[in-house]
């Protein structure tokens, strides 16, 4: 194939998509490939299928831009390019079907786009440098998983968990920190599952991670800190804790740890491993660790054969993990999964209720947890005057409080407050120390 010139790039799903489109991006742009919007010679969509409407939103997608271009070469990887390969090939404009795994690796991808060349020659470092259009990183420390819960496609289509070794992930923590990223998520498909392969732990992990050592252009430390993205609740381990609560300024007390569901009965159905009071135990466990530890969730409403009682015992569940955010999912059988054997769900109208009434009791939870903040110490990544806290709350600060130059990132002490115009209360962030370390950005 003649060498193209232009591409663009279109992510869907989850964190770990976003940080293998990165991947993809730097080591096309480092074969000298420029990225455009418009009319660009080579379209890269990098697909999820984790529920039927993202692979309908990205098949219109793949639809529309043969449409408007038909000289664009369409090249489709990720999830969908995993589940339904023969689908995508069919389809006008697509030239290339690379799943997961291998065929995203950079290497075997700019081949299959026709760019003959080594590995050395290639010459980028393993993972990415920068994290295109986002204020935060995403760093991907593992791939696949081993579980197989009943309403998940996942393991299918990445496969089993594989993690990615220690030295690496520090090099690539030091560049992405030095390149002014102050906040580094690590996420992958089952980060509680990282060094299993390795015989090792994700404690071990966190520990080097926090050791890392960038460095500014005068030679002074650069400030970043650690957020674990999604985390079972039965992985967050004592030795994690020990390592969170040692390094409180180096990584985030918030862990999203997925719920599901709040009912022994939905959860055995669902083939999760744990049961409500476990899970229960876990958030009391990891609240004697760390100050005010932020927990978010996800939970599916209407799962099959949920009734009424299992929704009211989720609801009491969710109540008392007390939780920070939540993200309610309505259920919707993917094909290819067991819970496509499970027998029909509950009807529409009846899970949208259910899905309101837990959107309005997260609601009140958050106002809940908000208020606890009252006091506490944080720190705030900054945009502008609003920033994101390690607790995952945005937070005002007021800048005329901070002295030089805007940092990317402020130590505070937070106060609950009552906005003068609206009257709605909010947290405000003033400032402790924020001068003590270099800022690449
Ligand atoms: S733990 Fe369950 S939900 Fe999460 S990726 Fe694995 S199978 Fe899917």
């Amino acid at each position: 194939m003649r060498r193209m010139g232009s591409v663009r790039f279109v992510t869907y799903g989850c964190k770990a998509n976003q940080y293998d489109t990165q991947v993809l991006r730097e080591a096309l742009v480092r074969r000298g490939w420029k990225e455009e919007d418009r009319g660009a010679d080579l379209l890269v969509v990098n697909t999820c299928t984790v529920t039927a409407e993202a692979g309908r939103k990205a098949r219109q997608l793949i639809r529309r831009a043969h449409r408007e271009d038909p000289r664009t070469k369409i090249c489709v990887t990720g999830c969908l390019a995993e589940s339904e390969p023969e689908v995508l090939r069919e389809m006008p404009g697509v030239e290339w079907v690379l799943g997961n795994g291998e065929a995203k690796q950079p290497v075997h991808f700019l081949r299959e786009l026709g760019e003959e060349f080594t590995p050395e020659e290639l010459g980028i470092p393993s993972g990415i440098t920068e994290f295109s259009g986002h204020t935060r990183a995403f760093l991907k420390i593992q791939d696949g998983c081993d579980m197989a819960c009943a309403f998940c496609i996942i393991p299918s289509v990445r496969g089993k968990s594989k993690s990615r070794p220690i030295p690496e992930l520090v090099a690539e923590v030091e560049r992405l920190a030095e390149s002014g990223y102050v906040e580094i998520v690590l996420c992958g498909i089952h980060i509680g599952h990282w060094g299993r392969d390795l015989g090792l732990e994700l404690a071990d992990l966190v520990a080097a991670l926090c050791a890392a050592a960038p460095r500014g252009a005068r030679g002074r430390p650069c400030d970043f800190r650690l957020r674990l993205s999604s985390i079972e609740a039965t992985e967050v381990s004592d030795r994690l804790l020990e390592v969170m609560a040692r390094e409180s300024r180096r990584v985030a007390p918030h862990l999203h740890m997925p719920l599901q569901s709040g009912d022994d009965e939905i959860l055995a159905a669902m083939n999760r491993w744990y049961g409500v009071e476990e899970y229960l135990g876990h958030c009391d466990r990891i609240r004697s660790a760390l100050d005010r530890p932020a927990f978010t969730a996800d939970v599916l409403v209407g799962f099959c054969g949920e009734e009424d009682r299992h929704f009211e015992r989720t609801l009491d569940t969710v109540r008392r993990a007390g939780f920070a955010r939540l993200h309610v999912f309505p259920f919707s059988v993917r094909p290819g999964t067991a819970a496509e054997h499970l027998g029909a769900p509950p009807p529409p109208p009846l899970v949208r209720e259910r899905r309101a009434a837990l959107s309005e009791l997260a609601s009140e939870l958050q106002v809940e947890y908000r208020r606890s903040l009252d006091g506490a110490e944080d720190s705030i990544v900054l945009e502008g005057a609003v920033g994101l806290s390690g607790r995952y709350q945005r937070v005002r600060v007021p800048l005329e409080e901070l002295e030089g130059p805007l940092p990317p990132r402020v130590d505070v002490r937070l106060a609950l407050e009552r906005d003068a115009e609206s009257g709605e209360e909010r947290l405000v962030g003033h400032a402790t120390a924020n001068d003590r370390l270099e800022h690449a950005r």
